[in-house]
């Protein structure tokens, strides 16, 4: 009869709304060959921008790191270390002790960049920088104190030698005027003569990127640590390459840990048929549109946007949130790592999930929205692990042909608050890196602190070398 009927349209449509969600849901979703052809294309970029010849048109610029050993265990002596880049900004104090007590120590202060200062003048944000390293000698009652210093400074830096870094391009949320082209040391020591008093003079020893710290870091207790990853506010890993594929830097005596730049990935095309609206849109509305094209699928700074965007895309199309879009949803950055992790927690009730959604100023949610919105912010999750995990499996390759091995055993050094935060994402990383490199079998060993702990001992190793 006529109820019939209606229970059929019902139905009917219901189906139909399940089909046209999975489609778009569809189009974030990797097969194995798709992330074998991201791996192959990953390899390929970095053997172009490990080369003389090819380095210039390379998306992955293959920055030599200067750093040639992983510690030895005989460095020691005290330390200040800089911590710019990631979700905090930190000074540190890192003693480092040799011999029967090796150990290391560190005294550390959080310090706020305001948002106004990261994307303000160059003189403004080295400013403040050398503020907080006097606020904090002051703190440790080290005033007046000159120890040599290590620089994790987590953007792309064109290295000549340690103690130099040109910064090639802000990425992440930094944009500060008339840094880019500048030695970040120059920067720091101009800061300095700025100030009208001068308390303190700073030996900065090493300037180092936060991949580099993280591996040394790890490297102090696993010597089978020759890869840095790190996967928090933006993403880049780091590896010890044979100095004789590092075209850029003279010699080929032994290993050197060269800086990736992963994230710029994707930049000249390369990942463009992997690539959904959505993506593009998050890209055109960032601050550096057509650039870290691979970390914007995949680090903690940009996944919440790529999930709002898919949000708003099912809204429009009256499949989420009775059709209705709320201001809060149209808002930039409301969903941050800590609310990915979070509602992907396995313990979590959907009720819970409606309750952070309704937290979110979402308060029309149903329950069957709050079972979408998860769903969402898994495909995403999924596919940033995927895609991290296609990256890191040619770099594992690579240094397996590198070495002519059959069979590679490996530690990687990881960092970040997204790969320590998030239920799912380690996993299905490590998963995905199996899959596609099964003759390597890598370790993954988180860091603590690993940046600016890494800063230090580079430094303590550069000072061994130095007396
Ligand atoms: C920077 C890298 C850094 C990574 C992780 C990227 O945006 O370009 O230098 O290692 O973020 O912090
Ligand atoms: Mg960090």
């Amino acid at each position: 009869g006529k109820g019939a009927a209606m229970v059929t349209a019902v139905a009917y449509r219901l189906a139909t709304q399940h089909a046209e969600r999975q489609r778009i849901l569809d189009t974030l979703r990797l097969s194995h060959e798709q992330l074998l052809e991201v791996k192959k294309r990953m390899g390929d970029e970095m053997v172009r921008g490990l080369s003389k010849q090819h380095h210039k048109q390379a998306s992955v610029r293959m920055l030599p790191s200067y750093v040639r050993s992983t510690p030895d265990g005989t460095e020691h002596g005290d330390f200040l270390a800089l911590d710019l880049g990631g979700t905090n900004f930190r000074v540190l104090l890192v003693r480092v002790r040799s011999g029967k007590r090796r150990s290391v120590e560190m005294h550390n202060k959080i310090y706020g960049i305001p948002q106004e200062t990261m994307q303000g003048t160059g003189e403004e944000l080295f400013d403040h920088i050398v503020y907080c390293i006097a606020d904090f000698l002051e703190y440790m009652g080290m005033k007046g104190a000159s120890l040599p210093l290590g620089f994790t400074f987590s953007f792309p830096c064109h290295q000549t030698k340690l103690d130099q870094g040109i910064l090639l391009k802000w990425t992440k949320g930094f944009r500060a005027s008339g840094c880019e082209g500048e030695d970040v040391v120059m920067l720091l020591k101009d800061a300095i003569h700025r100030r009208e008093v001068r308390e303190f003079d700073l030996d900065v020893v090493a300037v180092v990127n936060d991949t580099v710290g993280t591996m040394m870091t790890c490297g102090y207790e696993d010597p089978r640590c020759e890869v840095g990853l790190i996967v928090g506010t933006g993403t880049n890993a780091c590896y010890m390459e044979e100095m004789q594929n590092v075209e850029m830097v003279e010699g080929d005596e032994g290993r050197m840990c060269v800086n990736m730049e992963w994230g710029a990935f994707g930049d000249h095309g390369e990942l463009d048929d992997v690539c959904t609206e959505f993506d593009r849109i998050v890209d055109d509305c960032s601050n550096n549109p057509g650039k870290q094209r691979y970390e914007k699928m995949i680090s903690g700074m940009y996944l919440g946007e790529i999930v709002r965007n898919v949000l708003l895309e099912f809204t429009a199309k009256g499949l989420l949130f009775r059709g209705k879009l709320s201001e809060r949803l149209k808002t930039r950055g409301i969903f941050e790592t800590k609310f990915l992790s979070q509602i992907e927690s396995d313990r979590l009730a959907l009720r819970q999930v409606r309750s952070i959604l309704q937290h979110l100023g979402l308060t029309s949610s149903t329950c069957d929205d709050s079972i979408l919105v998860k769903e969402v912010c898994s495909v995403v999750a999924r596919r940033a692990a995927q895609l991290c995990g296609a990256g890191l499996a040619a770099v594992v390759d690579k240094i397996r042909l590198n070495r002519k091995l059959e069979h590679l055993r490996i530690t990687v050094g990881v960092d970040g608050t997204l790969y320590k935060l998030h239920p799912h994402f380690s996993g299905i990383m490590k998963e995905t890196v199996r899959a596609l490199s099964p003759q390597c079998e890598v370790t993954f060993l988180q860091s603590e602190d690993g940046s600016g702990k890494g800063a230090a001992l580079i430094t303590a190793v550069a000072c061994r070398i130095r007396h």
